[in-house]
């Protein structure tokens, strides 16, 4: 298919894959750092009000808006307050942050610094996931780099704020993504989450207010200050401003990371020149996740849809965190959603039953389906077993802590209610009807 959908300008990733982008004269030759120079021209609320403005929401999976979260951190808090950059990426199928990391990550700092002045924060962590060693020590150097600018440490910029920058790596759990497992994981503690509310942004690290951001969300913030939120706004659509990174992969010819616009729909996705230019030879749609592997399935005949939150939350989905991966006409959905339930059931942290025992008991009785053990009563305890972590629809109704528990029964809730028809193939046949097709699933 040659391209057919709108081109964007790309905000986020303009230089990538330019000589030296990560370096921080790159980055200034470019305009950078000219957002954190109208921010400290500019009284802390309007800041918040600008970045309220442009409709940026939170690019870490939820949506949240970046604006209303800054502004729930109270202004008067006698204890300090943090900002925490959730750089702990690994939902399956998303690999973007790691993108702005090793091509820019002064966009990231400066979106750090434009935050620590807005909110008065003056200790900022960023907690990067443990397999980005790489990506840790490009984060280090462009940090040192703004040190010895005096971006960071006693003054910002020639005024009299002080702000200093710490990278801290986890050791390879999921749930310390999420946000309170990661502030406990920061504070030398085991990675459990904690109940919400209260919420971080009132009491977070060390019991202090905390502002937990998305290392995206963190770099589109300087575009922003420096063109204005009318601008930013503009590019999206009336509830999501500016431009976003996907992360395409699975059955497609060109997979990759790109950035798109809010109106961009999955099929332009898949088929477009500009991205991933269709799917293998001989094979056809039949199913795409569309935000991380917690977002619930989409059937072929569902994917004229945005990828923007609202679009897809009228289809009882999620944008979630931007990765969408494509299932092929060969696929066994069966083995697939397997694998998605193993990935959970070992990342569970273990806290609250519908999640310890749950997750997996789902991983037991997909095997046996898959298998061709099972019995048409196991498609119903599966179903039975998913709506005790959490019923669906709607989204959000979870008898756990954190949305790891969604994140396990959305899934199995959306493949059952899609592709019935394949789980009750494989009892029916005692067998998988796609036998050992090494397309036979993406994990
Ligand atoms: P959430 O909806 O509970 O919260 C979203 C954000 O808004 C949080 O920072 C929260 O503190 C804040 N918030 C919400 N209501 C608030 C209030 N009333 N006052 C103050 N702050 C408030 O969602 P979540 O559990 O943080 O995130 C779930 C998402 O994470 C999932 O949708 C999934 O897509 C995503 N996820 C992403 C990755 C990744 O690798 N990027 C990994 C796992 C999950
Ligand atoms: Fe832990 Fe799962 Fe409960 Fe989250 S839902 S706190 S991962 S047991």
């Amino acid at each position: 298919m040659a391209s057919t959908a709108k081109a964007v300008e790309p905000v986020i990733s303009a230089a990538w894959g330019k000589p030296q982008s990560w370096t921080l004269d790159s980055y200034r030759s470019r305009g950078g750092y000219d957002g954190l120079k109208r921010a400290l021209s500019m009284e802390p609320a309007a800041i918040i009000d600008e970045v309220k403005k442009s409709n940026l929401r939170g690019r870490g999976g939820a949506g949240f808006p970046t604006g209303m979260k800054w502004s729930f951190v109270p202004k008067d808090s006698p204890k300090p307050k943090y900002l925490a950059v959730n750089g702990d990426e690994s939902e399956p199928g998303t690999f973007k942050d790691r993108y702005i990391l090793e091509n820019d990550p002064h966009m990231m700092l400066e979106g750090i610094a434009i935050a620590s002045y807005a909110l008065g924060v003056h200790t900022c962590y960023v907690y990067l996931r443990g397999e980005f060693k790489f990506q840790a020590e490009r984060t280090q150097a462009a940090i040192d780099e703004a040190y010895k600018a005096g971006i960071f440490g006693k003054t910002m910029m020639g005024k009299d704020f002080a702000l200093d920058c710490y990278v801290v790596r986890g050791a390879g759990a999921y749930i310390c993504g999420e946000e309170t497992a990661l502030l406990e994981s920061l504070e030398g503690k085991k990675g459990w989450p904690r109940l919400k509310p209260p919420f971080p942004a009132v009491v977070g690290l060390f019991g202090s207010p905390t502002v937990v951001n998305n290392v995206e969300t963190l770099a589109s913030v300087p575009p922003i200050l420096a063109k204005g939120a009318e601008w930013y706004a503009k590019l999206g659509t009336d509830k999501s401003g500016g431009t976003h990174l996907v992360c395409l992969s699975g059955s497609v010819n060109r997979p990759g990371v790109y950035e798109v616009g809010m109106h961009t729909t999955i099929l332009e996705l898949i088929h477009d020149d500009q991205y991933g230019q269709g799917m293998p030879k001989g094979r056809k749609v039949k199913a795409v996740i569309p935000g991380g592997s917690s977002a619930p399935v989409l059937g072929a005949d569902e994917l004229d849809v945005a990828l923007e939150f609202e679009a897809l939350k009228m289809k009882q989905t999620m944008a979630g965190s931007g990765g969408v991966i494509v299932m092929d006409d060969a696929t066994c959905m069966v083995r697939s959603l397997w694998r998605v339930a193993r990935f959970y059931a070992e990342e569970s942290c273990g806290q609250c039953t519908p999640c310890r025992e749950g997750t997996p008991w789902q991983t037991r009785l997909l095997r046996k389906i898959e298998e061709g053990r099972a019995e048409l009563s196991d498609i119903d305890m599966l179903s039975n077993v998913a709506s005790s972590i959490a019923p669906y629809p709607p989204i959000g109704l979870g008898n756990t802590i954190c949305a790891l528990g969604d994140a396990a029964a959305l899934p199995t809730h959306s493949f059952l209610m899609r592709f019935r028809d394949e789980f009750e193939a494989h009892v029916r046949e005692h067998r998988c009807p796609y036998g050992d097709h090494p397309w036979g699933s993406f994990g």
